[in-house]
């Protein structure tokens, strides 16, 4: 370090600025001629300190806000940062929350296992049971309603409106994690929702390179929720803030790609007869077709379906295993959202604690696969399926 401050970059610009957003890691600021009682007063605007507001995070937000079409947002140091930031910021003392059934993993044990413990009430219904929706909100005094746009790895798409609807005849807030779907393909806020919440990890991102987490929603409620980030300490790092504003970058060209690929790949799969079962909305025989209609986004007549498709092999588990194990262009991984396809089986990754009859329930077939597409060349990708399967007939 040279003798005495630090250097300053901008030194060494006097003319010029930079394209892409610098990565502005200091922690924090010369206040010059402020004084703190200034910065404070200026509250959750000012950039003072590095848990409080980043400018690097604040530009990765401001994508997200447009791609929400958001008031506002404010990043978070994961998903499950955005999704805990959130409840706790909604809810009082002896509050209840009625969530789907159909939840991640981690947002399940949160409501089912830690929400509890902390006084909450936690209802959990079935998402596409739109009278469970109605008498488990009309059980008690309900301050939050949770969904996920699209259930993992069932694939159904929540009528967000109709719940929209009966939350706010309840006088609940509509919280929806939108990261199956991602704005490109849903916009819950459109569609009713008070709050979306993703794991940026995935889609937004986009490079499986990133652990982020965002909340969009109305200006004053995402000021409460950054309110609690900082005294959570659930702040997004600005290094993780960049990789996904880089992300954010090519994430219409990234989502286009990948929907027409696993719309190709759900029709393929659909075409084996030792396949017994493909869930894409863009599928004639989709269950959910009537909400697809209502929900999804679309270009022209077409639906934006998603990028997500789940299939389910004839021969159960151990032939989804031998099958998944057959890829050389999927990777067989958790996560989802990257530029590479990634492919697991429900029954040893998400959905592992559940019992044989607990999956069955929740419609997780034996011999499921979920795949998550990337933007391989769709045919090579295609192939590398059906090569698979046809080793393991
Ligand atoms: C991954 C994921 C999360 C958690 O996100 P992290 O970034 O891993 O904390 C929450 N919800 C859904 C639907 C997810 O897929």
């Amino acid at each position: 370090m040279s003798a005495g401050r630090p250097a300053r970059a901008e030194r060494f610009m006097p003319r010029t600025r930079p394209v892409v957003p610098p990565i502005h890691q200091s922690v924090t600021y010369f206040l010059d001629d402020l004084a703190y009682k200034d910065v404070q007063e200026g509250g959750l605007d000012e950039v003072w300190y590095g848990r409080f507001r980043n400018p690097t995070v604040d530009v990765a937000a401001e994508e997200v806000r447009d791609a929400e079409s958001a008031e506002a947002a404010f990043m978070t140091s994961s998903g499950m940062g955005a999704i805990a930031t959130t409840l706790l910021t909604l809810l009082r003392r002896g509050d209840r929350v009625v969530a789907a059934r159909q939840v991640y993993g981690d947002t399940r044990d949160l409501l089912v296992r830690d929400l509890p413990t902390w006084g909450f009430d936690v209802e959990q219904v079935d998402a596409t049971d739109l009278d469970a929706w109605r008498a488990a909100v009309a059980a008690g005094p309900t301050r939050v309603v949770y969904v996920e746009t699209l259930a993992n790895p069932q694939l159904d798409l929540a009528d967000l409106p109709a719940i929209a609807g009966i939350a706010h005849e309840a006088g609940a807030v509509l919280v929806v994690d939108n990261t199956f779907a991602t704005p490109y393909n849903v916009q819950p806020l459109a569609l009713g929702a008070d709050v979306v919440v993703h794991s940026a990890t995935k889609f937004l991102n986009g490079h499986s390179d990133a652990i982020a987490g965002v909340v969009a929603g109305p200006a004053e409620l995402v000021r409460e929720v950054q309110r609690r980030v900082i005294t959570l300490g659930t702040c997004l790092d600005p290094h993780a803030a960049y990789l996904v504003w880089r992300g954010l970058q090519t994430f219409e060209l990234r989502m286009s790609r990948s929907n027409e690929t696993a719309r190709s790949l759900a029709a393929a799969l659909s075409a084996r007869d030792d396949v017994v079962g493909v869930r894409h909305p863009s599928l004639p025989d989709y269950e959910r077709a009537e909400v697809a209609q209502r929900v999804l986004r679309r270009d022209g007549d077409a639906l934006r379906a998603g990028a997500m498709v789940s299939f389910t092999v004839d021969g159960g588990d151990e032939r989804a295993l031998r099958v998944m194990r057959r890829l050389e262009i999927a990777c067989e991984a958790t996560s989802l959202g990257g530029v590479e396809t990634l492919v697991s089986t429900p029954f040893n990754s998400s959905h592992f604690s559940l019992t044989p009859d607990e999956r069955r329930a929740a419609r997780i077939d034996d011999g499921m696969i979920r795949v998550s597409c990337g933007v391989e060349p769709s045919d090579l990708l295609i192939d590398d399926f059906n090569r698979a399967l046809d080793q393991e007939r």
